[in-house]
């Protein structure tokens, strides 16, 4: 970690990304993640890591994110959508690899022909596997799901031994063959929750069946990053976390972001558009739901809703602007939102830190999420494309 840091990208040469931050950019710190990855190794006990790069991981970047947790110890990588793990695949990533939100019609076959492993809940999933096996001549590898109570995706209890069943006819014709059992936790982030206790009972007896029936699973996990750290009896073979591989605590309960030894990876920066003067009792912005208490200085960033800033923040997000941190004055339009930055001197093209690391006295995730009343995944996972990822380190 000794390279990264705020202050390495501006001592970092960037040759085509130089000339295209004029308005904006997203800085993703791989040594961060790479650090991050190593750490949740070291959570995780013996069990192994599949760093989950579902959604563009969180926003980060897949194929670089995922390369970069490769780097850091992930033995495996999750995605939720078949796509996404074709795009790894694609990019020439050749490690272990698991998607496991399918659809009828999915693209099970390419799946298979490109050694990817599939979650599968439903006897329609094993029926669709079962034919692109035959299509792509080798056996289609699966994790099977059981619902402990989340009621999302997986088997719930009475389906369980017939989802199972099926699994164990493809895979003795040579069809499937069963790696994984797995579930996932509701109320991991609150670990005393009594769901908790009553989930692992649970998966363990949905275990005990599916190896009474004959199988023999090479992996059982049900750990997400709030889970790796607060409940070691969830590690069980694997765990699967996500939002702690790019440095962001699952849940105050469970950790800060540096009591878990962990560093953000991204940094969201805009420049200033332009800087004016305007007087007292100025109402800014649409509905001019902000009002200048004296003469001051505006500043407008060209950011806004489009580009996965919440509308919520208005009034509300923190910028660090002008060497203070400064609440979006007035209502977040699509493209752009203002900053009151009083009497502090600023420029047009000047940097400001929607959030980050911290290091450098910018907002992080948290307090976003904190600010606009949701989660800091949401945050990270909606910033938008519109905005370019800049990597450093990794690789
Ligand atoms: C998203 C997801 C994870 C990762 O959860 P985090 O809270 O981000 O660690 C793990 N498993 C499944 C099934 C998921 O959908």
């Amino acid at each position: 970690m000794s390279d990264s840091g705020p202050e390495s990208f501006e001592a970092t040469p960037r040759d085509s990304s130089d000339a295209s931050f004029l308005r904006a950019e997203v800085r993703i710190d791989l040594d961060a993640i790479r650090h991050n990855t190593a750490r949740l190794v070291e959570a995780s006990g013996s069990a192994q890591v599949m760093a989950v790069v579902k959604a563009d991981a969180y926003g980060h970047g897949l194929v670089e994110s995922a390369f970069a947790a490769r780097q850091g110890g992930a033995e495996w990588l999750g995605t939720a959508l078949l796509d996404e793990a074709l795009i790894l695949r694609a990019a020439g990533d050749s490690g272990r690899l698991l998607a496991w939100l399918a659809i009828p019609g999915d693209r099970f076959e390419e799946c298979v022909a490109a050694d990817i492993d599939v979650g599968v809940s439903t006897t329609w999933g094993i029926s669709d596997l079962v034919t692109a096996s035959r299509s792509a001549g080798r056996p289609a590898r699966v994790h099977l799901k059981v619902d402990t109570g989340l009621a999302r995706g997986g088997a719930f209890n009475t389906d369980w031994p017939a989802l199972v069943k099926s699994a164990l006819v493809a895979q003795s014709s040579g069809e499937i063959s069963i790696v994984g059992l797995w579930s996932h936790m509701v109320f991991a982030d609150k670990p005393k929750h009594p769901t908790v206790t009553a989930q692992i009972a649970t998966f363990n007896e949905a275990v005990e069946l599916a190896e009474r029936m004959g199988v023999t699973p090479e992996v059982r996990h049900l750990a997400n990053s709030a889970a790796t750290f607060a409940l070691p009896d969830t590690h069980y073979d694997l765990v699967r976390p996500g939002i702690s591989i790019y440095g962001i605590s699952p849940g105050p309960e469970v950790g800060t972001s540096s009591s878990l030894g962990l560093v953000p990876a991204m940094t969201v920066v805009g420049r200033l558009a332009q800087v004016k003067r305007v007087p007292a009792g100025q109402g800014v912005s649409y509905a001019h739901l902000y009002v200048t208490s004296g003469e001051s200085t505006l500043g407008l960033v060209p950011i806004g809703y489009a580009d996965g800033i919440p509308r919520h923040a208005t009034n509300v997000g923190p910028v660090l602007a002008a060497g203070k941190v400064r609440t979006v004055a007035g209502m977040v339009c699509m493209d752009q939102f203002v900053l009151d930055l009083g009497n502090d001197a600023a420029s047009e093209g000047d940097e400001v830190f929607l959030f980050g690391p911290g290091t450098r006295g910018e907002p992080t995730a948290d307090d976003w999420a904190i600010a606009c009343d949701t989660i800091p995944y949401e945050i990270v996972t909606s910033v938008g494309p519109r905005i370019p990822r800049v990597f450093r380190g990794g690789r």
